[in-house]
């Protein structure tokens, strides 16, 4: 995964020169993911989980969640130390986080859950104490809480049940980060965001509100990038991007294809398209 990973992540940085500061941060980041020791795991009750899975309920849930305290504040620093390194705004902001995180001013499991159940109000309050933006501390949350994920699905954690319909994902209830067409019959996948689960959708539903309408389900591609599109709604404005590895090759990262294709987000962006947001199921 990891050689992957760096290989693309080293292939892209050659083949446009303005994103190698990114790269470099994305190689350091999966390093880091690779080699730190592992913080979380998910103890799922395997017995309850298809029947909730049934009823539209990820696998996992925030109480399920299990932190090696030690081992996340480990990481924790090892990221702020990356984010400083190759970080070029809000070093100031990053500082302030830093010296808060040292001086044990911050509850990080809790606020790695806080994370998990999209509980905006304890990462709010924290940022505010240190003196910071939500949306970093959330930031940095979110990528932590990311690769904690990540290993227990690498490590085997999968859906329970087979069929899932629904447009986040059936492990971690994440929003996916991007899709794949794949085969001869063009199949999508979608990767999930946040835990690098993915799954089979519809390739003509709206992931973000459902909508199966052709005449408000569209897409747009830029020149000169065969393989890349970004599935547009116009009923909810949501948008997700698509590779085609027919085109671009079988067995991607698609997580670097989500970095080499950030302009996409900024045209998805300009164009009033947002990733959207998940509609919460309340447990
Ligand atoms: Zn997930
Ligand atoms: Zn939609």
């Amino acid at each position: 995964m990891l050689n992957k990973r760096l290989q693309r992540l080293n292939a892209l940085a050659a083949a446009k020169p303005a994103l190698t500061e990114v790269c470099r941060f994305y190689t350091a980041l999966y390093q880091l993911f690779a080699d730190a020791d592992p913080f979380l795991q998910a103890e799922v009750d395997l017995a309850a989980a298809g029947p909730r899975q049934q009823q539209g309920f990820p696998l996992i849930s925030s109480e399920m969640l299990r932190f090696d305290a030690a081992a996340a504040e480990k990481f924790f620093a090892q990221l702020l130390q990356i984010l400083h390194q190759h970080g070029q705004q809000g070093q100031t902001e990053l500082k302030l986080l830093q010296d808060a995180f040292e001086a044990g001013k911050l509850e990080l499991c809790p606020l790695l859950s806080a994370v998990f159940e999209r509980d905006r109000e304890p990462i709010s309050s924290t940022a505010t104490a240190v003196g910071i933006q939500p949306a970093l501390l959330e930031y940095v949350l979110a990528t932590a809480l990311g690769a904690g994920l990540q290993r227990c699905v690498e490590q085997g954690l999968k859906s329970e049940i087979q069929h899932w319909d629904h447009g986040y994902c059936p492990v971690c209830g994440g929003l996916p980060a991007i899709a794949e067409l794949s085969g001869e019959e063009g199949k999508k996948k979608l990767q999930c965001g946040q835990c690098g689960n993915s799954w089979g959708f519809h390739r003509m539903t709206c992931t973000h509100c459902g909508n199966t309408e052709h005449d408000s389900l569209g897409y747009f591609t830029t020149e000169g990038e065969p393989g890349y599109r970004v599935d547009i709604c116009r009923k909810c404005s949501g948008y997700l991007k698509v590779v085609d590895s027919r085109e671009k090759g079988a067995d991607l990262p698609l997580e670097i294809e989500d970095v080499a294709t950030l302009h996409l987000d900024l045209l998805a962006a300009r164009e009033g398209f947002s990733r959207g947001k998940k509609e919460t199921l309340d447990a």
